[in-house]
């Protein structure tokens, strides 16, 4: 994956699990509410913390294939940073030399 791959597959995460969600302030929040969902409704629905705006909201589980694509996107904001880093350390024994 490249940076515009994962910008996009981040873009469609957010879409899907945040943009134009109910927010809740709490856990104990959004997994009454989706407890009361579910039960009216039939569909099983479950509370989660957002990982784009970190508040909570109600959804359906999680798929394999959600779990995996965060995953991926998460991985390479890893490796970028440590990248990053370590050119920033290398700058710094650079500057040391002088
Ligand atoms: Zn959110």
């Amino acid at each position: 994956m490249n940076r515009y791959q994962t910008d996009l597959l981040r873009e469609r995460l957010e879409y899907a699990s945040c943009v134009g969600k109910k927010i809740y302030f709490s856990q104990r929040d959004a997994d009454d509410k989706a407890a009361l969902s579910s039960f009216h409704s039939g569909e099983q629905l479950v509370g989660y913390e957002c990982p784009f705006c970190k508040l909570w909201h109600m959804g359906h589980r999680k798929s394999k294939k959600r779990i995996e694509a965060e995953g991926m996107v998460r991985r390479y904001e890893l490796h970028g940073r440590i990248r990053a880093e370590r050119v920033y350390q290398r700058k710094e024994t650079i500057n040391e030399d002088r």
